[in-house]
């Protein structure tokens, strides 16, 4: 068929694709990245009431003032992105959407774009589709996965118009301390480099400390939603903040002749993400998440596999050396755990699968282990 050649440079999601293997009678689901919590009571009677009051129409392409000027100002008190106001804030139908219009509005044909190894499987696709090329910059496992010198060796190597960090990171779990978050923006200073900065898991951390890069540097884009804190995979609400304000209008042009703006009723839905009794319920589900971590973590040590337990987001990334990933998924399919491999993650992850316990049980992960042990040899 006579596609686009844009269209060559997309991958299929291997987090949708295996997740929709997933949905087998029997088979425990530990592929997409999302809760099983449901989204606070608070949030869902403000939709109720948004609908009822007929909040129903087109809001301002770059999303409703009260919710931009909530988000702005929790950028300012929990993020320390000093001197944002609401026209440094753009509202869309996801993180994800906020992400490809930051790629499309800065990356180039054959502009090189940075980013970890491994990394959310979207990234690479997003860079591809806007015609970007992809310098990755290696993480290690026996480096609990947090950028070391290898990693700032390859970024002060390549020429990146862009750098992605994302922490709490997806798919190992890491959390980058603040030090190394300092020095690639150091690094970005001196290549005059935008940097985009995925803090969709920042309130799903156990161990360690979140600082935003955006807090320290002006040509940074900070990407966040409600998707995991709030548990809104399918609402499909996230914001985008820069300092730089021009950036954030690049982008509400393409938002504006593409998607136009989030869905209304879902925007005064996000206003009540920040009362009390919604902040009390994602504190409550990282703790629920915090036992799931340990004890995934303990009980991976009875496999024979490499991996760190992770101080954030909702994945283990174990390694099984020199196994096929690919086939050691199909395998574990067909005994009933479904995972992500980990190549789609980037090279790092051949050998490695992600395993996410957002929305298994104790009793689901006890199986999984029990079914696990006996197809990996
Ligand atoms: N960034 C990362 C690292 C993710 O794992 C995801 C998946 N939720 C997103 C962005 C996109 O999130 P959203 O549901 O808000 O589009
Ligand atoms: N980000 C989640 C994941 O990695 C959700 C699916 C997706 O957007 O890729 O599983």
């Amino acid at each position: 068929m006579d596609y686009s050649p844009r269209m060559s440079r997309i991958k299929e999601s291997a987090t949708f694709k295996y997740s929709a293997l997933a949905k087998k009678p029997g088979v425990i689901d530990l592929t997409i990245g999302r809760t099983n919590f449901d989204t606070p009571r608070a949030i869902k009677d403000a939709a109720k009431k948004a609908l009822d009051e007929g909040k129903v129409n087109y809001t301002p392409t770059k999303g409703i003032p009260e919710l931009r000027e909530k988000i702005a100002e929790k950028l300012r008190d929990a993020n320390n992105i000093q001197s944002l106001d609401k026209e440094n804030v753009l509202v869309s139908a996801g993180a994800k959407q906020l992400i490809f219009e930051a790629v499309l509005a800065l990356v180039g044909e054959g502009d090189t774009v940075a980013l970890p190894d491994p990394s959310w499987v979207s990234y690479e696709s997003i860079v591809e589709f806007a015609g970007g090329k992809t310098a990755w910059l290696p993480t290690h496992p026996e480096r609990g996965f947090i950028p070391e010198e290898t990693f700032l060796s390859a970024l002060e190597n390549s020429k990146p118009k862009l750098v992605l960090l994302n922490t709490p990171n997806n798919p190992t779990g890491a959390v980058y301390p603040p030090k190394v978050i300092k020095q690639v923006v150091d690094i970005c200073e001196r290549k005059d480099a935008w940097l985009l900065s995925d803090e969709i898991y920042e309130e799903i951390i156990y161990e360690g400390e979140h600082f935003s890069a955006g807090s320290i540097y002006d040509k940074c884009i900070t990407v966040n939603g409600y998707s995991k804190n709030c548990s809104m995979t399918g609402w499909r609400l996230g914001y985008a903040a820069s300092k730089n304000r021009e950036v954030i209008e690049k982008m509400n042009a393409i938002q504006e002749q593409s998607v136009s703006c989030a869905t209304s009723f879902v925007q005064y839905a996000g206003i009540a993400a920040y009362t009390k009794e919604a902040r009390k319920e994602t504190t409550a589900m990282r703790e629920e998440l915090r036992k799931r971590r340990d004890h995934l973590s303990r009980r991976l040590s009875e496999l024979d596999a490499v991996y760190v337990k992770p101080a954030g987001a909702f994945y283990v990334f174990p390694s099984f050396g020199d196994t096929d990933e690919l086939k050691l998924a199909d395998k574990l399919i067909n005994a009933g755990v479904a995972t992500i491999p980990g190549s789609p993650f980037g090279s790092k992850g051949k050998g490695c699968l992600r395993l996410s316990y957002g929305a298994a049980s104790i009793e689901q992960i006890d199986e999984a282990i029990e079914r696990m042990k006996k197809s990996i040899p």
